[in-house]
This record gives C-alpha cells, sequence and structure tokens, in this order.
C-alpha cells in the first residue's frame, strides 16, 4: 500500500541533509579543469586562493570526494528557512487533467526569494572563518546580490556588488533591498575599476552585461587587501552547496516511496539544476536508477542547445580562468529577456560534461509561452513564481499534458527557484501583449562563437 502523499511534504530538523553531496567523484568523465587564460594551465589552488577564499576554492578543485561535511554555522542558517517544501501540485494536476504526478520543490520561501542564499550562507560563511574583511560579486537580475548581502550581514562581513547598470535602473526595489542588508551597490560599468573605464571608453552608453559586472568585482577584490570575489552560479563549488535542494527532495521522496521519472530545472548558469539533479544522477552515474532529466534554457540564450563545447572566458574582461562549457561565447549579448537569471553565456562545467555524455537533455523556450505558462501556474498554485523558474514550469506542464494524451502515469519533478515579485514589469510586458520572442539567427550567434578563446 502506498501512503497518502501530502499537499507538502516536510522534513524534520534530524532528517535534514548534514553533507553536501558531490558528484563529481562519482563522473567517469570528470569536467575539464579551469585554465590560467595566460599560460593555459589547469589553475592551481594557489592560483585560485588570490581571487577565492581558500576553502571554496578548495571545493572548487575536488573531483574526488562525495560527500562534504555541512559546517554547524550553515547548518544553523539553513534551519531558518529550511528544509524547503516538496510540494505535490494537486491542483496543477487537476487543472491540466492529466494522470502525470507533478511535484515541485520551493526554493522561494526566504527573503531573497530563490535558491541563491544556500550557496551565499556557505560562502560567507568560508570568507569569514578566514578573517576575511569581505567580497564583492556581480548581480545580473539582483537575486544573487539580495541573498548574498543577506548572508554578509548574518557574519558581519562587508558586500560590495557591482550590479548590471540596466537592472540598477529597472529594479530599484532589490537595490534597496540589499542596502537594506548593508551591501554598497554600484552599477556596472563603473569608473571605480580599471576595466569598467575600458569598457565604458569602448562602449559609452552601454547598459553593461553580467560578465562584464564579474570583471569589475574581480578586479575590486584582487586589488582590495583583506576581499576575496565570490559567484553566485556556474563554479563546481556553487553547485555543490545547491545540492542541498537535491538531497532534501530525495530524502523527502524516499520518505513515501516516491521515483521521480522525470526531473526538470532552469539552467542560467546550472547551480539549482545541479543541485537538485546531483543525488539523482549520482544514482544514474552509479548504475543503481534511471531518470530523465532536461534542463530548460530561453530560447533567446540557447547556451546548451545551440552552444559549442569549448574552453571560453567566463567574463568580458577576460580576467577570470577559463572553463570549459557549452557556451555561446563571453562575447554574446543576448536580446532583452526577461528571465535575467538565465541570461548568462555559458553554462556549469559539471553539466556541461553529464549533457555531453548524455546523461541530461536540454529544451529551450520562448518568452511569451513561459509567462503564459506561469500565470498557469500562479493561478492554481498559488506561488507567483520567478520568471527563471517559469521556464521549468511550462515544460513540467508539456510533459503532464503529453501523459495526458497517452494516459501515462509519470512522476514529474521540477524545481521552482524563486518568487517573481520584483519582476511585475515582465508581467506587465505579457499582459499588455508587448512581449518580445526574438530568437538569435544563426548570424546573430556567430560573433560569439568568434569571440571565443583560440586554444593551440
Ligand atoms: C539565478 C536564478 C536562476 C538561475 O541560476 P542557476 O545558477 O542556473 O540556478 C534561476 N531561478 C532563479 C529564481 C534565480 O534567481
Amino acid at each position: 500500500m502506498s501512503k497518502e502523499i501530502p499537499y507538502k511534504i516536510y522534513l524534520e530538523e534530524h532528517e535534514m541533509p548534514k553533507q553536501w553531496y558531490n558528484v563529481r567523484a562519482d563522473m567517469k568523465n570528470k569536467p575539464a579543469p579551469l585554465l590560467n587564460p595566460g599560460t593555459k594551465q589547469p589553475m592551481t589552488l594557489e592560483e585560485l586562493e588570490h581571487v577565492f577564499c581558500t576553502e571554496l576554492a578548495k571545493q572548487e578543485l575536488d573531483d574526488t570526494t562525495p560527500y562534504i561535511d555541512i559546517p554547524e554555522e550553515i547548518l544553523n542558517f539553513y534551519k531558518m528557512y529550511r528544509p524547503s517544501p516538496l510540494v505535490r501540485a494537486y491542483c496543477l494536476e487537476k487543472k491540466l487533467g492529466t494522470p502525470a504526478k507533478i511535484y515541485y520543490k520551493f526554493e522561494g520561501n526566504n527573503t531573497s526569494g530563490s535558491h541563491k542564499l544556500n550557496s551565499a550562507i556557505a560562502q560567507a560563511y568560508y570568507a569569514k572563518k578566514q578573517g576575511l574583511k569581505g567580497v564583492t560579486t556581480e548581480t545580473g537580475a539582483g537575486q544573487w546580490g539580495t541573498a548574498l548581502s543577506m548572508a554578509c550581514s548574518y557574519f558581519d562581513l562587508d558586500c560590495k556588488v557591482y550590479m548590471v547598470k540596466c537592472s540598477y535602473e529597472q529594479k530599484p526595489f532589490r537595490r534597496e533591498v540589499m542596502r537594506t542588508y548593508g551591501a554598497s551597490v554600484t552599477p556596472s560599468p563603473s569608473m571605480e575599476t580599471e576595466v569598467g573605464k575600458k569598457i565604458l571608453l569602448e562602449h559609452p552608453g552601454t547598459t553593461g552585461s553580467l560578465g562584464c559586472a564579474i570583471s569589475e568585482a574581480v578586479e575590486a577584490a584582487t586589488t582590495t587587501e583583506g576581499y576575496r570575489y565570490v559567484l553566485g552560479s556556474v563554479l563546481s563549488q556553487v553547485l555543490l552547496h545547491q545540492t542541498v535542494i537535491g538531497l532534501e527532495t530525495k530524502i523527502a521522496m524516499d520518505k513515501y516511496d516516491i521515483k521521480p521519472d522525470i526531473i526538470i530545472g532552469c539552467a542560467g548558469g546550472g547551480s539549482n539544476l545541479g543541485g537538485l539533479i546531483s543525488p539523482f544522477v549520482g544514482e544514474k552515474l552509479r548504475g543503481e536508477n534511471d531518470y530523465q532529466i532536461i534542463a530548460v534554457e530561453p530560447a533567446s540564450c540557447p547556451s546548451l542547445t545551440r552552444g559549442k563545447y569549448a574552453y571560453d572566458f567566463c567574463d568580458t574582461g577576460k580576467v577570470c580562468p577559463l572553463a570549459k562549457m557549452y557556451t555561446l561565447g563571453s562575447g554574446f549579448i543576448p536580446s532583452a529577456n526577461h528571465a535575467g537569471g538565465l541570461r548568462y553565456h555559458g553554462m556549469s562545467s559539471v553539466l556541461s560534461q553529464l549533457y555531453d555524455d548524455g546523461y541530461m537533455e536540454a529544451r529551450s523556450v520562448g518568452q511569451t509561452a513561459v509567462f503564459a505558462a506561469a500565470e498557469q501556474f500562479a493561478r492554481v498554485e498559488g506561488i507567483l513564481p520567478a520568471p527563471e523558474s517559469s521556464h521549468a514550469i511550462k515544460v513540467a506542464i508539456d510533459e503532464a499534458l503529453k501523459c495526458k494524451e497517452t494516459g501515462e502515469e509519470k512522476t514529474i519533478l521540477f524545481g521552482l527557484t524563486g518568487t517573481g515579485y520584483f519582476d511585475m514589469y515582465a508581467y506587465e510586458n505579457f499582459h499588455n501583449g508587448t512581449m518580445s520572442d526574438y530568437i538569435p539567427t544563426d548570424e546573430d550567434l556567430k560573433p560569439g562563437f568568434d569571440s571565443l578563446p583560440k586554444m593551440d
């Protein structure tokens, strides 16, 4: 007899994961190492320590330790807003008339409004433990900057955020939340850094990009005593911290003997998806179980579905290590898109390798269809989803409707990464029918591919 499944499956405090799971340990083909952009040799710990906190640099390089203890201070912080609920979307299933069973893991239940706090608190903790004065970072849509400012205020660290200029202007509320938590917020590109000055000289009037804000934040960290740079996605350390999402999900599902057939997540830099799927992919890699895994990205920024698997720069200023990833090239400029958190040109090297090895598939979806799914979801499940998260909702609904046609009772799990309260201009565009669905042509993608570094 299967147990009755409640609307929300919570974990008791003692059931919560006490270790992160490092999926790289179970990968036969390890993700390619970060390279020094000058020498093209793998980055050493000493080189990484110059930019990142020492403990985080070690995590970045660790391809072999499967489980890494979550320090007690981080566990205690997690207890304030975790476990996050795993919700059975009974209302959505009913509305769709599907025999599929739909579950979502909701990460929007904290003030920052997204999963990003899971890694922000870990990164702030290691910075504090190292005796640093502060950290610098970039933020695009603002979710990462918000999460990091919360984490830094908790550990009494300085937090300096370079915010992509167009977001700085369009999202004043996000900016003010960051300042409420004590962060200083600078619109990027700025005149505060050499790389910012250079970019402004070459492109006066630019409204900035994530790649450019990264360059400024790295420069500020490496030229200020007692500071390091922290990043909200893409890196393997971030993916590691986000595995708390997947581990909680797995424990909750195992409690009720639920096995997902399909696991879906939106992919920007890949951290939430990587975190959600890691424990499941681990089973897949070890040959214990099989799952269909789908990464969803915007058609306007299609790194997995149309990108190249190559070494690339992580930032516009080319100051960061080179990473091998599915990428559109650091010179790619996506068209205006409301899912700011999914506009990065590259993809986590862990996910890129898993995708290349066929452990995961990818789909790209158009913006209007994503917002239609978001609205459909909001109206029955109550939660107002972030545009990024709604990419996963869209494909979850597509899959549930396929089940309706075939009569299959598949179990679908998706990651609902956050809430969309700061995205109401995007919703307004959708309601007014003024949303653009521009998909780059091959010609549009060419300059990005031409910007890839020559590796010989
Ligand atoms: C940042 C963000 C994403 C995308 O980032 P990943 O690193 O790919 O997870 C998705 N959803 C929300 C709500 C975000 O803030």
